[in-house]
């Protein structure tokens, strides 16, 4: 019999796991010709999150868990959750029900009448961001598939069922700074895109500020393109460019004019927005040097303190 690992990253979910849970149990009931691992990663929790899935650990052992000694991410929360999964088919789902347990069995349908790898959840309107996150979130990719050159489906989740050949090609990208809807499309395999569309959250709010959801996008952006070094290279040429026509045209206007150049706050001006440009594009290079800075330590993704190995 095949089985399927549902890998639930959840950080401060108390509220979501156990309507979760009955719900996967629910789909479980219904998919006979399956059995399934529930894996929940406790990402630092400090409410009752890790207590209520301990619960669930002891009543039920399809329930695994890992818990995080502190809060490192749901990135690194969905690295952990595939390396730690068993299945013949995986999938990451978020624990507030924004991806509905029912649609695994849509899912793995699919995945079985098709020669795809994975089945992955799309919707392209979140009702839950309101009108800036959302306007943010479209920029952002626009941004990033012009940069990094790869496809990006709007609304694209994380949430897909994949072979496990697909989720071994991911856990080979051992890279601490993880943007992971980056490496799903680096994998590659065949994915047909199931389109769905999005509750609102269950219980709670966005764990993801307007500030972390930033830096996750400039991470995503330094994880897969050195376009922006290219830029900062092409832009730095053309004001070279511009400054050695000035310079011919001031020398020029001396020569013939006699006229020496008057206006210290044009040269001011000229001075600050250069000085600007090149502490911006300083921060470029420090970003990526940053990235690397922190690969090279080689640091653990996540520190694991308690999994149900241990109850
Ligand atoms: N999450 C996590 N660690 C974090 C932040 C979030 O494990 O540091 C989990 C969270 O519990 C949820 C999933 O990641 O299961 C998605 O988070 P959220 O719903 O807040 O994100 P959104 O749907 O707003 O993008
Ligand atoms: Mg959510």
């Amino acid at each position: 019999m095949k089985k399927i690992s549902v890998v639930i990253p959840c950080y401060n979910e108390e509220k979501n796991i156990n309507n979760l849970y009955l719900e996967l149990d629910e789909v479980s009931k219904e998919m006979k010709k399956v059995t399934f691992e529930i894996i929940f990663v406790d990402d630092g929790s400090y409410d009752d999150s890790l207590k209520i899935i301990k619960k669930l650990a002891k009543k039920d052992k399809r329930v695994r868990f890992i818990s995080f000694s502190r809060n490192f991410g749901k990135e690194a929360g969905m690295y952990a959750g595939l390396k730690y999964s068993t299945g013949d088919y995986v999938t990451i789902m978020d624990c507030d029900l924004q991806d509905p347990p029912e649609l695994i069995n849509d899912m793995y349908i699919s995945l079985e009448n098709s020669e795809c790898d994975a089945v992955a959840l799309y919707s392209p309107i979140h009702k839950d961001y309101g009108l800036f996150r959302n306007f943010f979130t479209k920029c952002f990719y626009r941004l990033y598939e012009l940069v990094t050159s790869s496809k990006y489906v709007p609304g694209e989740r994380d949430c897909r069922l994949m072979k496990r050949r697909m989720v071994n090609a991911i856990l080979e990208l051992h890279e601490t700074n993880r943007y992971t809807k980056g490496i799903f499309s680096y994998v590659g395999f065949n994915v047909y895109w199931m389109k769905y569309d999005i509750p609102n959250r269950y219980d709670g709010r966005s764990k993801f500020s307007l500030f972390k959801l930033f830096k996750y996008a400039i991470n995503g952006i330094v994880a897969f393109s050195t376009t922006p070094l290219v830029i900062s290279a092409f832009i730095g040429l053309i004001f070279c460019f511009i400054s050695f026509i000035a310079i011919l045209f001031i020398i020029f206007k001396t020569l013939i004019l006699g006229d020496p150049t008057s206006g210290w706050p044009s040269l001011a001006c000229i001075i600050i927005f250069m000085g600007g440009i090149q502490l911006f594009f300083l921060g470029i290079f420090g970003l990526y040097l940053s990235k690397m800075y922190s690969e090279i330590k080689r640091r653990p993704m996540y520190i694991i303190n308690e999994t149900e190995k241990d109850l």
